[in-house]
């Protein structure tokens, strides 16, 4: 992804350093808020991978601030793609966007939707409108979940805000409505589709990274697939556990998010992610 000296979104806080650490360890979601908070995966690679590679020293966080500090400035390069893509997409709806703020944190954040430590990777809350994301995912991503790769990377801030367009649709709404009266599995299912649909609305935005903005690399797409390949439900349950428990999935297999992903990028038609009507793959 061409990305380098690129505009950059005013709308990033960054909060790194501000955590102390203090929930660090097996922190996972605490305190959670009743609103429901969208993460990037349905179960927590961290804890996943640490049972793997557990005689592996826990990485050196980079040095993240000063000019020097590259992760940051590829956030709001990103973001401020999504800005530009999204506000034009809302245009030809007759339709205003409301950009989203992004938070970058270590260790631990406060949300509207609750507290959270970087454990549970990047997530979205309605709440506040806001995506959050603790850099060292991206190392998690690539060392650990073999996803490495600029475009990987921006493919997870285009989900999550793939999850704030949810939110302005009024599918977030609707999602929380229905949890208090569905049981869990159904509730499950339901979310299957809800992440599916940010997968295609991130697949959506990739499109227009290259028909509007040009800037895709050869090989960016395989990145961003190969990153939807390694997160899917049965392939981080399998890891964690040896087997799959299909009514526990919340995010989709593999192939469910490599298809709506794909599907996203190939027709750059909104109209076409209704991943709760289609019966394909679903
Ligand atoms: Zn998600």
């Amino acid at each position: 992804m061409q990305w380098f000296g690129r505009r950059e979104s005013d709308n990033v806080d960054d909060e790194r350093g501000g955590g102390g650490g203090r929930f660090a360890i097996g922190g996972g979601l605490l305190g959670l808020i009743g609103a429901a908070i969208y993460f990037f995966t349905g179960i927590n690679p961290s804890a996943v991978l640490n049972q793997v590679t557990t005689n592996q020293p826990r990485q050196e966080q980079q040095a993240n601030n000063g000019p020097e500090d590259e992760g940051k400035h590829f956030v709001r390069v990103v973001l401020a793609d999504t800005e530009d893509i999204w506000t034009k997409l809302f245009n030809d709806m007759g339709r205003s966007y409301q950009k989203p703020r992004l938070t970058l944190f270590t260790d631990y954040v406060q949300s509207a939707c609750g507290n959270a430590s970087s454990a549970t990777g990047p997530f979205y809350c309605p709440g506040d409108s806001r995506v959050y994301i603790d850099l060292s995912f991206y190392d998690e991503l690539k060392n650990r979940l073999g996803a490495g790769g600029d475009f990987a990377q921006a493919y997870v801030i285009a989900h999550e805000v793939g999850h704030h367009v949810q939110n302005l649709l009024g599918i977030s709404q609707k999602m929380d409505d229905a949890r208090s009266r569905l049981s869990e599995r159904a509730y499950n299912k339901l979310s299957v589709k809800l992440e599916l649909q940010a997968d295609f609305y991130a697949g959506v935005w990739a499109h227009y990274e290259q028909s509007m903005k040009n800037v895709l690399d050869k090989g960016d797409i395989e990145e961003a697939l190969n990153a939807a390949n390694a997160i899917g439900d049965d392939r981080l349950q399998k890891q964690a556990q040896g087997h799959v428990e299909p009514d526990s999935f919340t995010h989709g297999t593999s192939a469910q998010r490599m298809y709506w992903f794909k599907k996203g990028f190939e027709t750059g038609d909104i109209n076409q992610g209704d991943t709760f009507s289609n019966g394909d793959l679903n």
